[in-house]
């Protein structure tokens, strides 16, 4: 049983803390047309290089006026108009106001934008029915934004709340670090690529599309090697071919104690790695480590352990090789156990399951059934992991438990 020997396991905080404190972040950047850079990661803090909004504008269709104007009481004519893109540039006699549309630069003198709803209008002029502020409904210049205020700091990644915001200062140039370049390659004698059919004993190569897929929603260029056999010259070239194409490496399987398992071997010869026993289930097995040139990680074979490796091990170390220092996963919860789940002591058991708000918004998880670490439609029918403390028990319906929401990678 795994419980019996787990003192010689080290934990995912340790082996996090160990693989982050020995790389940094990349030092190359480049500067690319804002249109292309959806995904990137700034490399330096982006300045603003003008007012937000660049001018006094009307948050309101209605009128434009002069406090000293309204005195009187009496209807004002309309002395001009003011729309968005085609400003009011006349005189403006006094005892008239100017009408103005949202947007529209105010007029040079305007006090406040009456919205048309408060106004009512006759032969002789626009009497106005409420209360009037001196400043409303002007937005001013940079009132959002001033020029020369820092927008964004360096190590943001660039997606649908950043662009648009660059975009509306006019920014059509960003410095961002460069692509990570990652190989990645499956092996095992056992694998078939999608698209071939299977023979006896095979089984298709589920890892290598998984990593891929993780690997270009975080935008690195992948350098894919496809399947290698289990044998050293297959794997020697893999290996050699990879460290000097990539910044990081990442291979599937052989990184247990099978006898077709040659990756330790090969790497004792091309680098210096680290095999670790993860007290984490699944994934046991994990390799770190440098080779040449490249950063190596070896993911277990089970199509669950590698993808639950990378997200959690992977994922974090390509973050900040990338100089994406804000990156974070999504915090974890406490939900309520709907179902029971087994579990063991010994690991911090990452399960698959579904969480929901029930009607006091309390938030409640159930498991998504088997979880074996072969068993990949787990994580398409979870929304998060049930994340089991190491030295905890089965869990019986009702306790409490922590999740942790599922991000990007692996939602829907
Ligand atoms: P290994 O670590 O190479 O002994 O592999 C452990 C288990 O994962 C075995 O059942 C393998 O057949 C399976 N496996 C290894 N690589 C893959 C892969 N790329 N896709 C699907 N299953 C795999
Ligand atoms: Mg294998």
């Amino acid at each position: 049983m795994d419980h019996c020997h787990t003192s010689d396991l080290i934990s995912l905080e340790q082996a996090l803390e160990k693989m982050l404190s020995l790389l940094s972040p990349l030092q190359q950047t480049e500067s690319i047309a804002l249109t292309a850079a959806a995904g990137r990661i700034t490399a330096a803090p982006v300045i603003s290089p003008i007012d937000v909004p660049p001018f006094a504008n009307s948050a309101m269709d209605g009128y434009a006026v002069r406090l000293t104007d309204l005195q009187a009481n009496t209807p004002l004519p309309v002395a001009g108009k003011a729309f968005a893109g085609a400003p009011f540039n006349g005189d403006w006699p006094l005892n008239t106001c100017i009408r103005i549309m949202t947007g529209a630069p105010v007029p040079a003198g305007t006090e406040a934008v009456i919205m048309q709803e408060q106004a009512e209008v006759s032969d002789v002029g626009v009497r106005f029915t409420a209360e009037v502020q001196n400043g409303q409904n002007i937005r001013l210049a940079g009132e959002d934004i001033r020029q020369g205020a820092g927008v964004l700091p360096a190590g943001v990644r660039l997606g649908a709340a950043q662009l648009p915001l660059l975009a509306s200062l006019g920014v059509a140039e960003v410095q961002v670090m460069r692509k990570l370049k990652v190989a990645v390659f499956s092996t095992g004698d056992e694998l078939q690529p999608v698209g071939q059919p299977l023979q006896a004993g095979q089984i298709y190569d589920t890892n290598r599309f998984a990593v891929r897929l993780m690997l270009e929603q975080l935008g690195c260029e992948v350098i894919d090697l496809g399947i290698i056999r289990d044998n050293q010259e297959a794997l020697r070239a893999a290996f050699e071919q990879a460290d000097s194409q990539a910044d990081v490496v990442i291979s599937s399987g052989g990184v247990s104690v099978g006898e077709a398992d040659y990756t330790k071997q090969m790497l004792d010869e091309l680098g210096e790695v680290s095999f670790w026993k993860l007290a984490i289930k699944p994934g046991k097995p994990f390799a770190f480590g440098k080779l040449k040139h490249a950063w190596f990680c070896g993911l277990p074979g089970n199509p669950v352990s590698a993808a639950l490796t990378f997200y959690q091990l992977v994922q974090p170390l390509l973050a900040k090789l990338a100089g994406h220092s804000d990156w974070q996963l999504p915090p974890r919860l406490k939900a309520r156990a709907l179902t029971p789940l087994k579990k063991a002591p010994g690991r911090l058991d990452f399960q698959r399951g579904v969480f929901t708000s029930n009607a006091q918004g309390e938030l409640e998880v159930s498991t998504t059934g088997h979880q074996g670490s072969h068993i990949f439609s787990s994580f398409s029918q979870g929304n998060c992991f049930i994340v089991l403390e190491r030295e905890r028990g089965s869990v019986a319906a009702g306790e409490m438990v922590e999740i942790e929401p599922f991000n990007a990678l692996l939602r829907n």
